[in-house]
């Protein structure tokens, strides 16, 4: 089977580390499957998005490595959803009520006080064509529900109607549609909810699984129903936890801390949030990934676990850190150019430096101390010993033993060892007090510099 997979956000927000989960799980499948991946805006809901937060939205994409095949919005497919409510028309099985939100809410209540369960009772169903020109007349608007196949043709007699699937993350999935009220698929302003849409688009559009959150397992069973009502083959679900903080909180109330625009304006490696957003709550350990052919490899959807995802922001620091320790000069060229950080010494310098820094940001740091260090304050007790320095350094060219050499020879005129030893030359070399190891700083440095900032 060729795989199609689509993330369908909303443009009402900017998309966090939460959203980035299923983004990346129907990314990671598209390329363990050799399949396209589909960005599909759910925009019907016109008061709400923006095409700023879609351009937003395909910008994060992009940053995480995401480049989909295709791209449509839901606001320039109406006619198709049209197409489909019409067809559910003439079945009969989409059928208009006019009973207002505080009505349902008094019936429902109503229900549950008996001990009944609150399932929408039909009862729009009975009214004849007068009641309704009645209802019409008084200036009500119909919202439009689905009629669940959870009867024998009386639609007030239900029965067991186990809609049963095999999801790839939870396995064996059956809900009873009897359990379920009939779901209304067209608001009263005509709009429509997300539940058709979205399965007309899926059908449009040749997806072949569903990968999405737990959120919508409910959704599933009445999906379900209306695929086969449409004629259609219904695609493969899975359904993955939810990235919730460790206190099992949702992201909603973090997203602007945890939005992925925000974390990228942080210096964070769109690796280090997409090793995190994916494996958390499955059965990997979580480690940086280099890219994400290698998370594809690493992770399938039967890996997620049953339980929460739940995920600490902080790890986020120590994760960054220990890709940024690995990446070769090849994968930070660019942006240390945009630093000001080029020329033959380039490459050397970032290997030098990589190990020091928790963000490729701070290399500028490293670079400042290497070409232009702000001066520390000398010691009155190292003045001589820096003059001493000076004239047992080592002529050139200077490599990676120079600052052994030179440190060795001072030793043993000095005595001196340990930080006594070499601190100063570090203070006076670098304007730092710590940092990357002398003996790869040196030769980035050169003679002429060192003479200089010795004395
Ligand atoms: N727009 C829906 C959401 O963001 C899409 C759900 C789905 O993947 O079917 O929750």
């Amino acid at each position: 089977m060729s795989v199609t997979v689509r993330f369908a956000p909303s443009p009402t927000g900017f998309l966090h580390i939460g959203n980035a989960r299923p983004a990346l799980m129907n990314w990671l499948f598209a390329l363990r499957n050799q399949g396209r991946f589909v960005l599909r805006y759910d925009d019907t809901d016109r008061e709400r998005s923006t095409a700023e937060f879609a351009e937003a939205i395909a910008g994060d994409l992009a940053w995480l490595g995401i480049a989909p095949q295709q791209s449509v919005r839901q606001s320039d497919r109406i006619a198709l959803y049209d197409a489909a409510a019409e067809k559910l028309r003439a079945q009969g099985l989409l059928y208009a009520c006019y009973e207002t939100a505080d009505e349902l809410d008094r019936r429902r209540a109503r229900a549950r006080a008996l001990g009944r369960p609150p399932v929408y009772d039909r009862a729009a169903l009975k009214l004849t064509d007068e009641e309704r020109a009645r209802l019409e007349a008084e200036g009500r608007r119909p919202h439009w529900r689905f009629l669940l196949p959870n009867h024998d043709g009386d639609p007030f007699v239900t029965r067991r109607a186990e809609m049963a699937w095999d999801d790839l993350c939870r396995g064996a999935q059956s809900v009873d549609l009897a359990s379920l009220s009939d779901p209304v698929l067209i608001r009263e302003d005509g709009s429509y909810l997300y539940t058709l849409p979205s399965i007309v688009d899926d059908i449009e559009l040749g997806i072949s699984h569903v990968i999405r959150g737990e959120d919508h397992v409910a959704n599933t069973a009445v999906q379900l129903a209306i695929f086969a009502a449409l004629g259609a083959v219904a695609p493969v679900f899975a359904h993955h936890n939810l990235l919730t903080t460790i206190s099992g909180e949702g992201l909603s109330k973090r997203k602007g801390a945890l939005s992925l625009r925000s974390l990228r304006e942080a210096g964070v490696e769109p690796m280090a949030v997409a090793s995190l957003a994916v494996l958390t709550g499955t059965s990997h350990a979580i480690e940086p990934a280099d890219s994400l052919e290698t998370l594809a490899g690493m992770v399938d959807l039967a890996d997620v676990s049953r339980s929460s995802a739940k995920f600490d922001p902080a790890d986020l620091g120590p994760l960054n850190a220990k890709l940024v320790h690995g990446l070769a000069f090849a994968d930070v060229a660019g942006r240390l150019a945009g630093m000001g950080i080029s020329g033959e010494k380039a490459e050397a310098f970032w290997l030098a430096v990589r190990e020091n820094c928790a963000m490729v940001g701070e290399a500028a740091r490293w670079w400042t101390a290497i070409t232009d260090p702000v001066p520390l304050p000398v010691d009155a007790d190292d003045a001589d010993y820096l003059v001493l320095a000076t004239s047992l350094l080592p002529g050139e060219p200077f490599d990676e033993t120079t600052w052994g050499a030179w440190t060795g020879a001072l030793k043993q005129q000095t005595g001196r060892k340990g930080r006594a030893l070499f601190l100063p030359l570090r203070k006076a070399l670098t304007g730092e007090e710590h940092g990357p190891d002398m003996k790869s700083l040196l030769p980035l440095i050169g003679r002429r510099n060192s003479v200089a900032r010795l004395s």
